[in-house]
């Protein structure tokens, strides 16, 4: 990947209406779009249902690595700008078996995340569920697709990719899967020491990351380094059932994904782990209580897909009007 310049210049930012008429741009946007179409006639092909995506909400997503949530007055209670949709995923999944949001998310994300090119303040993920899937089925399903896209990349959209100067990798074997403790493992062989337990912090996963050469799972987290919602395995107390899948050349995370834990009293047993008040969650712990099916899915960052693909240095060139964290912008 090319150098490590990835400070955002705020001349570029400020001026978004001159930078998205750049020729340049104008390829990334045109790409996107590909990549958005693909993904959308693999899911319909596959018997997913495309629904409208929830932007606020009483509840959100709270698994958020150091981001801070926004939050609106809705006459007079506070909501959440969505983070991620996830509650709202095993709701519909619930209803319709299988289900897809594009879904915007708003997280403010720390200071410190302007310049590691792959966080913006606002964001797209394609958000999908599966009901009665295991994380298995998830990851499968993650790996299907990504290397569907990769393909069309590779096909339709090659003299897009001869004009970036891109070579798209990944698609030829089955992507690796790597234990989250086989993870640790080979970073600290690099002098890297990540204490069991937490997740990897995002400087060890992008030198990961530019270990491999195609993109490659890390599954099997330990409980407490994710979401209260990531299903710990009845067989393997204190290992859940989730996963991420990782861009090789060190452009980092593409998906995280997981089975859902969707038992009421396990859940409300985590949400107190973790920190979190049970009563907060209003609908969605009814909704628990009542009674949901198991189901697993994950999430794509559309604007990280877009970079690896088009091999972009920072996740800023991959979108219109980019929020980079702290930087003021249209
Ligand atoms: P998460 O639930 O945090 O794992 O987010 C799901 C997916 O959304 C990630 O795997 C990324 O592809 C994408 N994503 C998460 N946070 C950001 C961010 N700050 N900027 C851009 N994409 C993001
Ligand atoms: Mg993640």
């Amino acid at each position: 990947m090319a150098g490590p310049v990835r400070i955002p210049p705020a001349e570029a930012l400020q001026r978004s209406y001159l930078t998205v008429r750049d020729p340049r741009m104008q390829r990334v946007l045109r790409v996107q779009a590909a990549l958005g179409m693909t993904i959308r006639e693999y899911l319909n092909g596959h018997g997913f249902v495309e629904l409208l995506p929830p932007i606020i909400g009483p509840v959100a997503d709270p698994g958020l690595r150091g981001a801070k949530q926004a939050t609106i007055n809705f006459y007079g209670r506070e909501y959440k700008v969505m983070s991620s949709a996830i509650l709202y995923k095993q709701m519909m999944a619930a209803s319709l078996g299988k289900i897809y949001f594009f879904s915007p998310n708003v997280r403010l994300e720390p200071l410190e995340t302007a310049t590691t090119g792959r966080h913006l303040a606002e964001f797209v993920q394609v958000d999908i569920e599966e009901a009665g899937a295991t994380y298995e089925d998830a990851m499968a399903r993650a790996e299907d697709l990504v290397r569907t896209v990769i393909a069309h990349a590779r096909g339709a959209l090659g003299d897009d990719l001869v004009a970036f100067a891109r070579r798209l990798n990944g698609g030829s074997r089955p992507f690796r899967r790597l234990l989250y403790s086989e993870a640790v493992g080979l970073l600290k062989e690099h002098g890297r020491e990540v204490p069991y337990g937490v997740e990897i912090p995002w400087e060890h996963e992008e030198f990961l990351s530019t270990l491999f050469e195609e993109p490659f799972f890390i599954h099997d987290y330990p409980r407490g380094s994710r979401g209260f919602y990531d299903r710990e395995d009845p067989a393997k107390p204190g290992i859940l059932r989730d996963f991420d899948l990782l861009y090789p050349e060190g452009y980092g995370e593409a998906i995280s994904g997981a089975e859902r834990e969707h038992e009421y009293a396990k859940v409300i047993a985590r949400l107190r782990e973790t920190g979190e008040n049970p009563s907060k969650y209003g609908w969605y712990i009814d909704m628990l209580r009542e009674g949901i099916p198991p189901s697993s899915g994950f999430g794509i960052g559309i604007e990280r897909l877009t970079r690896y693909v088009c091999g972009l240095r920072s996740i800023w060139e991959a979108r219109p009007y980019p929020k980079v964290p702290g930087v003021f912008s249209p």
